[in-house]
């Protein structure tokens, strides 16, 4: 019997795992620049905090959720994004408190998974990076929320970028707008599509995200929300394109721009790549917004939030012609067998002192061991056979310059550092 892994999840092997270190490494740096701090929230949560948050209308939570009911009865679901389980820990820690500076910043890193048909760039089981930022709402936190997701694409290596943003106003806005959305979209009622027509009941907004050909062609001809912001979201959103105008960041408006999920208001924006790899066609790698009501929503005090969330394997599509290369420190190379327990011992001792060893484990002649240390990109090599047994030393190679001498046992498990660096010196002289 064997086993394949489940449909729309990966192996993350050895070989590619290198360049998600990579790409975790760079996240950290830019978030930690912004000043973002890591949060670590569980990976399944109980299920209304991703219903009461995504809306019960949204495709996540209708078609895309991993839900099951747990030994005890309990309905719980794997997490399909990141903001929901965090702002239930906002909540639960009482992270608004007044100890807590404002904005207060987390950013996390993870899978996440929906129950979707999979292709390239869409899994069942996939990674996001993301941000979220509460207490604040400040038209400038909108723009520097932005300019990290742009920073970050652009950290990462990503290309041919472009920046669309919309705003959804606020609840008066919406209000506004969802009357002159249903009487403008009820005349064409038998022509939608039967998700649009349940949408048109519960949550006509969200018609505007329809994939659907027909739907899209009668959203073409629908009001634009920029046509009912009040005063104050006008205001809000004139002032975030004044700071992405200050800020040099360019941008797009898509007016028909609504998001997936229902807790958003105010500025929405998606960072979209046309790079080749993606063959036709923008597709979006980041997205967020801002979700003024999402933190009562979940049973905390009113509190403005905005955040994004960035899909990893679409941006490691756009990372994959970036080459890692790693070298190792040491390849101990044996002769004989009699020289393993000294080599094994050698070995311990320098990667307590902080390098990086590796061995032969296989009895192979001198010769494969060196093309193994080749391949692996060794800086030194030190070989032991009977003579140097018996001398208590190795012959050190520098693998770059060919320089060889014989160092003593004692030497190199007590002052390997030093050792270390003068050898490579040789290499810049
Ligand atoms: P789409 O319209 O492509 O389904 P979405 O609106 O559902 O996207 P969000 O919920 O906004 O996506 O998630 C933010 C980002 O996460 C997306 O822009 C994308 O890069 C990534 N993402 C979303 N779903 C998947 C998936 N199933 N597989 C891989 N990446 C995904
Ligand atoms: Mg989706």
């Amino acid at each position: 019997m064997s086993y394949q892994r489940p449909k729309g999840t990966a192996d993350i092997l050895p070989g590619q795992s290198e360049l998600w270190q990579r790409a975790e490494a760079i996240g950290r740096r830019v978030f930690d620049a912004y000043r973002y701090q890591e949060v670590r929230t569980p990976l399944f949560e109980n299920y209304e905090v991703f219903s009461r948050s995504s809306g019960d209308t949204s495709d996540i939570v209708t078609k895309e959720m991993y839900d099951f009911e747990d030994k005890g009865g309990r309905k719980m679901a794997l997490r399909p994004e990141g903001t929901a389980g965090v702002v239930r820990a906002y909540v639960e820690n009482k992270l608004y408190g007044p100890e807590f500076a404002k904005p207060y910043k987390v950013y996390y890193m993870g899978p996440m998974y929906r129950y979707e048909r999979p292709q390239s760039g869409r899994q069942r089981e996939f990674h996001q990076f993301g941000v979220e930022a509460f207490g604040v709402d400040s038209p400038a936190l909108d723009a520097e929320v932005i300019a990290l997701g742009s920073d970050l694409l652009k950290a990462l290596g990503a290309g041919n970028l472009k920046v669309v943003i919309n705003t959804l106003g606020d609840p008066a806005t919406r209000e506004a707008y969802h009357a002159a959305l249903i009487a403008y979209l009820t005349p064409y009622q038998d022509e939608l599509s039967a998700d649009s027509k349940v949408r048109l009941a519960k949550n006509p907004l969200r018609i505007l995200d329809s994939k659907d050909k027909r739907d899209q062609e009668i959203v073409e001809g629908a009001p634009k929300i920029l046509d009912y912001l009040t005063p104050e979201a006008a205001a809000h959103f004139s002032a975030v394109r004044g700071f992405l105008d200050g800020l040099g960041i360019q941008y797009e408006i898509d007016a028909d721009m609504v998001r997936g999920l229902d807790y958003y208001n105010h500025t929405i924006f998606e960072i979209m790549s046309d790079d080749p790899v993606f063959d036709g066609g923008f597709t979006t790698v980041l997205a967020g917004g801002r979700y003024n009501g999402l933190v009562e929503e979940l049973g905390g005090p009113e509190t403005p939030g905005i955040g994004f969330g960035m899909g990893v394997e679409r941006v490691m599509l756009l990372m994959q012609k970036q080459t890692v290369t790693t070298s190792l420190p040491v390849y101990l190379v044996t002769i004989d067998d009699k020289a393993n327990a000294a080599a094994l011992q050698l070995a311990h001792a320098i990667r307590q002192q902080g390098y990086a060893v590796d061995m032969d484990f296989l009895g192979r002649k001198a010769k494969a061991q060196f093309k193994s240390a080749a391949k692996e990109n060794a800086q030194l090599t030190l070989t032991i056979g009977e003579e140097e047994l018996a001398s208590e030393t190795v012959q050190v190679k520098n693998m770059a310059t060919g320089a060889q001498k014989p160092v003593a046992f004692a030497e190199l498990r007590t002052n390997f550092k030093q050792l270390y660096e003068e050898l490579l010196e040789a290499d810049h002289e």
